[in-house]
């Protein structure tokens, strides 16, 4: 490995932290960590591949819709509350890599206007196909869709931590922002609970597919770079929360076979040991502790 690098946040010098299929950089100030060379794009698909993400079918794509259509009714009571100024021009959101489009598709069936961002084009075209909504194709940020009176919501919904550069991505975000627009966003949180106990067996670390790896201070800081003003940080949900601690201790490939088959003698056995996890899971959510770190920002 070579010469320490700075924090590409707060420049403080950075140190080798070990994980198990590669050694990444950690802030020893804001908790960042990062792959200390790019992924070559060509293994990066292949790992996509590899870990069958997004789910395409089955019971694992049936959860996540369901998720993301409850996550498009929290959307909408968001913008109807009375601490969001209205706009005169219809609600438009944009997602930066919407996978199988339900959450905008839920969005759509309440009203909004919406376009989606994917980086692979077979991912688009299902979402296309399966979500009736419009999604382009885009790598680069500079490739986004920018409409004339800007976005009311602009997402990221556990995407930006697979971004090469996501701090062109967070500044493209508020340049398509409306003036009264929110910027949503989740990562996994590399200070919860479950990544300290675990370190680099936590599941949701996800290398090499993961690239940036954020804490609540490192996540408040690139959204403060980026121009936002007002965030509010939070951790929360169990969709991430219950699989890190069932299986930063069983391995990435039980969580596979869990999510694939989870009617399989195995996963039901697995499931069986899921209910205490949910005290664990809302302990550490109520300690803003938990795996899933979600930012609301505003310029
Ligand atoms: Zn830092």
């Amino acid at each position: 490995m070579k010469t320490s690098p700075s924090c590409p946040l707060c420049h403080a010098s950075a140190y080798p932290w070990p994980a198990r299929s590669a050694t990444l950089w950690r802030c020893p100030v804001c908790g960042l960590a990062w792959q200390p060379s790019m992924p070559d794009p060509e293994n990066l698909w292949r790992a996509y591949a590899a870990q069958g993400y997004p789910p395409r079918r089955g019971p694992a794509l049936s959860l996540a819709q369901w998720m993301q259509r409850r996550r498009a009714d929290w959307i909408q009571r968001k913008f109807t509350a009375p601490d969001i100024p209205t706009s005169e021009s219809p609600a438009a959101a944009l997602e930066i890599g919407c996978g199988p489009g339900a959450l905008l598709a839920g969005l759509q069936a309440r009203g909004w206007q919406v376009i989606g961002v994917e980086a692979h084009w077979e991912t688009a075209s299902g979402a296309r196909r399966r979500s009736r909504i419009p999604v382009m194709v885009a790598i680069a940020p500079d490739g986004w869709p920018r409409i004339r009176s800007g976005y009311r919501l602009v997402i990221f919904w556990h995407t930006l931590e697979h971004l090469l550069n996501p701090w062109d991505a967070l500044q493209r975000a508020y340049d398509l922002l409306a003036a009264e627009g929110l910027l949503w966003l989740a990562v996994p949180n590399l200070a919860s609970w479950q990544a300290r106990i675990f370190q680099d067996r936590w599941l949701h670390l996800d290398l090499p597919r993961h690239i940036y790896h954020f804490t609540p201070q490192a996540l408040r800081l690139a959204l403060a770079q980026a121009g936002f003003r007002t965030v509010e940080i939070s951790t929360g949900g169990l969709g991430y929360e219950i699989p890190g601690w069932l299986f930063s201790r069983w391995g990435e490939a039980k969580y596979r076979s869990w999510r694939n088959q989870p009617f399989g003698l195995e996963s039901l056995a697995l499931t069986l040991c899921a209910p205490p996890l949910y005290f664990l899971a809302i302990l550490a959510n109520r300690a803003d502790a938990g795996a899933n770190l979600i930012a609301l920002a505003g310029k």
